[in-house]
């Protein structure tokens, strides 16, 4: 760590906890497995603990970071690597196309927290430029990302992220493993685009999101009840789902269906 690095004080605002465990740092660059030939992109590198790690092995490595008193703690550490560049920017208002030429991406990243939802809907909606993501995030968030059906957290969160990926927890990360430490447990997830069984048609993912929030709206009620404003049980049947059943039984299949029958009556109005 540079002198600078040292005076650099965290910003709770920017969900500043920096990883400084070299056991769960290693464990995290072995999960991503970077090959030479790679294009990663890290969010929110912060002072560089995985930077330092992923600059060596991969063929072209892009940094987003926000708050602009680390970016002279970046450039300083890394400025002799011609296979790194910074940019001083709110990822959440990234364009990650101007980064994908020929290669996906891989993205990468010891997220804030603050951001890490909206953020993972930004990077969905770019999912066609992307390999895969390896991210930190809160245990619970990562809970509720990779929860099956018939669970009490699956929900819309759940059905948004693996309609468009596959997505597995691979390890927990205790508070000790920060600097600060933060209150909660940290989990990686990955997660990986994956090809449909079945797709929207002629639907959003903002449709999908909505389809799901309504069938959502009470946990313990049938979906008959909760999408009784979008779609008749005569409209629920015609998918061969029966009205009767809750929203937390429904594979994300079914949520397609669904979500592709109420764009379908929406369409013919
Ligand atoms: N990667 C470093 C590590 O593991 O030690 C830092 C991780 S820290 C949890 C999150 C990092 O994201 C911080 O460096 C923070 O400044 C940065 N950050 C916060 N909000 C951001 C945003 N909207 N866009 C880009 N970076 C952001």
């Amino acid at each position: 760590m540079t002198a600078n690095a040292l005076k650099h004080k965290a910003r709770k605002r920017f969900g500043q906890n920096f990883l400084h465990d070299p056991n769960i740092i290693q464990r995290i660059i072995q999960s991503i497995a970077v090959t030479d030939k790679q294009h990663i992109v890290e969010i929110g590198p912060g002072k560089g603990a995985l930077t330092e790690y992923l600059v060596q092995l991969c063929a072209k490595l892009d940094v987003i970071e926000l708050d602009r008193d680390l970016i002279p703690i970046l450039e300083q550490q890394f400025e002799h690597c011609n296979n790194f560049q910074i940019h001083n920017a709110d990822a959440l208002q990234f364009d990650f196309s101007v980064l994908s030429q020929n290669n996906k991406l891989r993205l990468v990243g010891n997220l804030p927290y603050n951001i890490s939802t909206p953020l993972i809907f930004h990077l969905l909606e770019n999912i066609s430029i992307i390999h895969d993501m390896h991210f930190m995030l809160q245990k619970e968030v990562v809970e509720r990302l990779t929860a099956c059906p018939g669970t009490k957290i699956y929900g819309r969160l759940s059905i948004l992220v693996q309609y468009l990926c596959h997505a597995e927890q691979l390890f927990i990360v205790h508070p000790g493993a920060f600097s600060p430490a933060p209150k909660i447990d940290s989990a990686i997830i990955q997660l990986t685009p994956r090809t449909h069984t079945a797709s929207l048609v002629n639907a959003t993912l903002d449709n999908l999101s909505f389809v799901a929030r309504s069938a959502f709206s009470q946990r313990r009620k049938t979906l008959r009840n909760n999408l009784k404003t979008i779609l008749t049980p005569e409209q629920i049947m015609q998918c061969d789902i029966d009205p009767a059943r809750r929203a937390e039984t429904l594979n994300i299949d079914e949520f397609v269906k669904l979500t592709n029958q109420y764009a379908k009556i929406n369409s013919d109005i």
